[in-house]
């Protein structure tokens, strides 16, 4: 009978007349009394009048009950609602019923809280499913905004490598081209550089206006392209001065691309005037495969062709 103790609400064990034979902790606190004798004892008199007329027959008749409201006495009188199952069976060759009896009062307090509870897991459930379609929503505009500042970041990435007036790359793209050619080559591997100057252009500027001299800047970048072959980088590399990078050529195969440009602007014009520019020619040295160096001999090469009397090309040997 122990068990009966554990279970969470008062419990009476009678036999088949309603003699009490067990009553658990509960009970006993909850009855205030000494624990024999009838179980009537713990009923006012309507409840007395229920337990004969109706709740023993259907005992009797199902063998067990559920739910059947009655009042319970205190050993001082007091009166308690509860809610009573029963259930008869053998033992020991008599019958022996077990009471349970739930607290009306405390049953509705429970009833009340899972409601509660209920109410506010609902509650609960609608705020996650709105802060769920805000977070959607925020991560969806989180995209967007990730795609504008990626095209952003391309196109000043764009800017900052290329020249407005022609489209073509700037000193900075050569320089981080040619540079990335040489942390990769082989020591074999040879490169040579063009740097082409506009003879005489702050002429044209000063006689046909700046849009004029504009427009030549534009034309001789498109040229400049036509003469080349892929894989080559030709970039504006200041006002009127063009530099091309050529990977894998040597001194003659700089010479003749610097042949090619010559020919390509043979036919550029300003008011029936042609256009001429000089070059300077160099090639990267065995052991001196810096860029800086190579400009600096491309310089040197076109100060000489400049001085040589200009619309030339001159190799830096
Ligand atoms: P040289 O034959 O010795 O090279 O003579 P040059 O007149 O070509 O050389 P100089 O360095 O004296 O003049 C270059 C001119 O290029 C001066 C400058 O006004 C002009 N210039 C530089 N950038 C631009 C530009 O973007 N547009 C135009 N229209 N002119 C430019
Ligand atoms: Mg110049
Ligand atoms: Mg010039």
């Amino acid at each position: 009978m122990f068990y009966l103790d554990r279970l969470p609400c008062p419990v009476l064990v009678t036999d088949g007349n309603g003699r009490i034979k067990y009553a658990n902790n509960d009970f006993k606190r909850l009855a205030d009394a000494t624990l024999s004798g009838d179980m009537d004892q713990f009923f006012p008199p309507a409840s007395r009048i229920f337990l004969q007329t109706h709740a023993w027959p259907l005992l009797l008749r199902n063998g067990e009950f559920n739910e059947l409201y009655l009042q319970l006495q205190s050993g001082s009188g007091q009166l308690m609602p509860v809610m009573t199952n029963a259930r008869i069976s053998e033992a020991e060759g008599s019958a022996e019923v077990i009471w349970l009896f739930f607290v009306a009062k405390d049953r509705q307090r429970f009833e009340t809280e899972l409601l509660k509870a209920r109410q506010q897991a609902q509650e609960s459930a609608a705020q996650l499913a709105k802060a769920n379609l805000a977070l959607q929503s925020a991560y969806a505009q989180l995209a967007n905004y990730t795609v504008e500042v990626e095209s952003e970041a391309e196109q000043l990435a764009q800017l900052s490598h290329s020249d407005p007036l022609t489209a073509l790359s700037n000193r900075r793209a050569l320089s981080l081209h040619v540079e990335h050619w040489l942390a990769s080559a082989t020591a074999q591997a040879n490169g040579s550089l063009l740097l082409i100057d506009i003879d005489h252009f702050k002429q044209i500027n000063d006689r046909f206006g700046h849009a004029e001299g504009d427009r030549v800047l534009i034309d001789l970048a498109q040229r400049l392209l036509h003469s080349v072959r892929s894989g080559d980088s030709v970039a504006r590399y200041g006002g009127e001065e063009f530099a091309i990078w050529l990977p894998d050529a040597e001194l003659d195969e700089a010479s003749d691309i610097a042949q090619r440009v010559h020919e390509q602007i043979r036919t550029l014009q300003v008011a029936n005037e042609t256009v001429t520019v000089s070059i300077g020619i160099a090639c990267l040295q065995p052991c001196e495969r810096y860029l800086t160096q190579l400009l600096a001999a491309a310089d040197r090469a076109l100060y000489e062709a400049k001085a040589q009397g200009r619309n030339r090309s001159v190799r830096h040997e």
